[in-house]
């Protein structure tokens, strides 16, 4: 492979399942090969359909993958965090809060009436060592001018191994796509965010008791996530505890209880549920890229500071999958933008 090439695994999130285009279980591909893009956006969530509503309306034609190709496992699915966050209220221009599900659905039909050619696929691999660049989805190849990287970032897992050997029987890191399946039981939620807050409250809507473990007394959630928890009276926070061990039994009845640990000074206790929800973060989806593109420690993409500009020329980057910080769905967007002007910048520059 040559330098600069890569190989990997996802550009999507969690919807598309719905949206993609299907006969029985095999998803329809678009036909293409060498075809070639002046632009082609890789993810869609807030920051991939902000660039295709800025690259489009500035004539550029753009190729969005927007994941959910059925080429990676599990399915990945379109649309981005967003897709799995019910009520959005912090979005500009949404004085009554938007549904996630909802708002992703307005950027993507704002991407196609300008023009975005969106394709439900996922990105298998990447040819960054000379352009025009090489963006492969499974057997087709799209030559492009010029790359925007907005594949995001995907839930964080505990990682002990009875995690693994319940998920789907009663671990889940998503609340909005599964909390209906718990209704009347006694869940877990792990973890001391806003995403763990924001979960623990969506799913008192089904549970009859919500138990929110944290390792810390202390919350990274915002205050007033958190007191709204706290003053819920289906919620109870149990700290400073980390999860040992799930129990339960397959295939049913599933989870029926977790091991805590007291961090501080070492005891176990048990605790029946019959679910238990992880809500401990993130991670940026850049396999696609190691050994092409400068990333951190932790796997964020490195961009030049106040532009979305990459190490390689012409490849840019935005959103979730280069920015540890905000990591919000409006600096996503912002950053979007940012992607889209400068990859136009660029062309005009390269014309
Ligand atoms: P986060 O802020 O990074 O919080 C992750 C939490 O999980 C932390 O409390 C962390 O504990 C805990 N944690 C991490 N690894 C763990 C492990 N292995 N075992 C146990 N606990 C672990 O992630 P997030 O809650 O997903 O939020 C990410 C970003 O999205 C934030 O900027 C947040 O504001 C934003 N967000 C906003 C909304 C909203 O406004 N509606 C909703 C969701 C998320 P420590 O604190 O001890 O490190």
């Amino acid at each position: 492979m040559a330098p600069g090439a890569a190989r990997l695994i996802s550009c999507g999130f969690p919807w598309a399942l719905a949206h993609a285009p299907r006969i029985g279980n095999i998803t329809l591909k678009h036909p293409m090969s060498s075809e070639h893009a002046k632009v082609v956006i890789i993810g869609s969530g807030p920051a991939g359909f902000t660039a295709a509503i800025y690259a489009s309306r500035s004539n550029l034609a753009p190729v969005m993958f927007e994941g959910g190709g059925g080429y990676v496992e599990p399915l990945t699915v379109p649309g981005g965090q967003l897709m799995i966050t019910t009520e959005v209220e912090n979005f500009p221009g949404f004085p009554e809060g938007v549904e996630g599900p909802h708002l992703m659905d307005l950027l993507r039909k704002q991407a196609i009436r300008f023009g975005t050619d969106v394709r439900t696929a996922d990105v298998t691999a990447v040819d960054f060592s000379e352009r025009p660049f090489k963006v492969t989805s499974g057997e087709d190849t799209v030559l492009a001018e010029s790359v925007i990287i907005a594949t995001g970032a995907s839930a964080k897992w505990l990682n002990i191994p009875s995690e693994k050997k319940f998920q789907n029987h009663g671990v889940s890191a998503c609340a909005t796509c599964d909390g209906a399946f718990f209704k009347q039981r006694e869940l877990i939620v792990v973890g001391g965010g806003d995403t763990a807050m924001e979960e623990a409250t969506f799913l008192t809507r089904y549970a009859s008791k919500v138990m929110l473990v944290h390792r810390r007394a202390d919350f990274r959630a915002s205050k007033i996530m958190v007191e709204r928890a706290k003053k819920h009276p289906k919620i109870e926070f149990l700290t400073p505890y980390v999860v040992e061990e799930i129990l339960g039994e397959l295939p049913r009845p599933g989870v029926t209880a977790v091991k805590l640990k007291n961090v501080e000074d070492g005891t176990t206790r048990e605790v029946a549920c019959g679910g238990l929800f992880v809500a401990i973060g993130h991670r940026p989806n850049s396999d696609l890229f190691a050994n092409v593109l400068d990333m951190d420690d932790a796997g964020y993409l490195k961009v030049v500071p106040g532009t979305t500009r990459t190490k390689i020329e012409g490849v840019f980057a935005c959103g979730d999958v280069a920015d540890k910080v905000y990591r919000q769905a409006i600096t996503a967007a912002g950053t979007g933008c940012m992607a889209a002007i400068d990859a136009e910048r660029f062309l005009a520059e390269h014309e």
